[in-house]
């Protein structure tokens, strides 16, 4: 896998995350949200995400 420099992330139970150097290894990534009105940064989401298992 690798990083791509762009986008750190640190979401260790993600599959595309580089978890050595705390990259995502994808070449784009969809940011959301789960809030109808989202006010801090704990209201996004990664929905990129996929397990790692
Ligand atoms: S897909 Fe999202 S959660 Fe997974 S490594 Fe990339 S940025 Fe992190």
């Amino acid at each position: 896998m690798n990083k791509n420099s762009s986008i750190k992330c640190s979401v260790a139970n993600c599959k595309y995350n580089v978890k050595t150097e705390g990259y995502c290894s994808l070449d784009v990534v969809k940011i959301g949200t789960h809030e109808a009105n989202p006010t801090k940064c704990e209201c996004t989401d990664c929905n990129s995400f996929v397990l790692d298992n």
